[in-house]
């Protein structure tokens, strides 16, 4: 192999530029010739790409967002543009493409590599953390970190002035960010789709714990972590529903897009690290149509398929202390 390429594509997650990064030197050891696609699957459309050396990723580990752009790309999903993507793979002699990103961008690659014959390799980087096959994503773990940041503050004011908060965190529908964000700041109460049978029988089973934890506390600070999306009505309308129904005025706090950004921490530095220096050597050694894994800290390739079509599940550890918890906030 002389010459391969890259790109991000879907949601930006940080630790996208460390594992740029570590894919650029592992080719350059390799002595391979490295390309970057930028703004995700427009940039192999539109031939939009950079010639990268050592220079070009010299102090980026430490820096959110990517450097080769993101974007979705909604006409890449037809057969023709797949068709002029592996054309213009082909003119430029690539011969395996890296793709770094989520489900939606895998499957982006799995569409690719029905009308291409180079390799095609996918790494996981989307903070929600919702591919199935590796135990984390390149993002997910400063998510959290800014997730939990925020609640930490909130908390502040929901104590001084007695409040309810409920906190809106992303992962689209997943419940990774947001369980594990609420474990770690002490929040009393977690909405997350995976829990999440009936919103009636939830909104009824909140009203009742604020209830039975004010009595406990003798305050009324209460604060609920809530996954985006989960609410029908949106968390204005319940943080609207909640403030009536318990007399108690609550403010809903959307955190959004600050979870998709900052320097990464440490985890996903070291993560995204390994992951770019393992899928350029899996690309050495030939493999296709496969995703770069993480599982008990061993690097693996599990087919690219594999990370869409099983739902992954959040910790039942977890979950069961989430519940005990719970349950014994209520106690009198
Ligand atoms: P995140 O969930 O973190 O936002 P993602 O990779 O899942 O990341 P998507 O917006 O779902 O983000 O997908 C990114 C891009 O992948 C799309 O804009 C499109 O270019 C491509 N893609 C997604 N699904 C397909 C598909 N079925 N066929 C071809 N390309 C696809």
């Amino acid at each position: 192999m002389r010459k391969i390429a890259m790109l991000t594509s879907g949601g930006d997650a940080p630790g996208m530029n460390a594992c740029i990064r570590a894919i650029v030197l592992t080719s350059l050891r390799y002595g391979l010739e490295v390309y970057g696609y930028k703004h995700g699957y427009n940039g192999l459309l539109e031939q939009e790409y950079l010639n990268l050396r050592a220079s070009n990723v010299t102090n980026i580990i430490q820096r959110g967002g990517t450097i080769l752009r993101s974007a979705r790309c909604l006409t890449f999903m037809s057969d023709d543009a797949a068709r002029l993507a592996a054309k213009n793979l082909d003119a430029l002699g690539i011969e395996a493409l890296l793709v770094i990103g989520g489900d939606g961008s895998f499957r982006g690659a799995h569409h690719l590599s029905q009308h291409w014959q180079g390799q095609v390799i996918g790494l996981p980087g989307t903070i929600d953390n919702d591919i199935y096959g590796t135990d984390a994503t390149i993002g997910y773990y400063t998510a959290i970190e800014t997730a939990l940041d925020s609640i930490d503050k909130v908390r502040d004011t929901a104590d001084a002035f007695e409040r309810i908060f409920l906190i809106e965190v992303m992962g689209r529908n997943a419940g990774f960010i947001g369980l594990n964000a609420a474990i770690a700041s002490g929040a009393d109460q977690v909405m997350v789709p995976e829990l999440t049978r009936s919103c009636e029988d939830e909104l009824k089973n909140i009203i009742d714990h604020i209830d039975a934890v004010k009595r406990r506390r003798g305050n009324n600070s209460y604060i609920v972590v809530i996954t985006e999306n989960l609410w029908p009505q949106g968390v204005t309308q319940l943080a609207q529903t909640l403030t009536e129904e318990t007399e108690i005025e609550c403010r809903p706090v959307i955190l959004g897009h600050v979870q998709r950004g900052g320097s990464p921490v440490s985890q996903d530095r070291v993560l995204a690290t390994k992951m770019g220096a393992y899928a350029v050597e899996a690309a050495l050694e030939g493999k296709s149509g496969v995703m770069v894994a993480e599982v008990n800290q061993q690097l693996s390739c599990c087919p690219l398929e594999t990370s869409w079509q099983t739902q992954k599940a959040l910790d039942p550890y977890l979950v069961k202390i989430q519940q005990d918890l719970f349950d014994l906030l209520k106690r009198p």
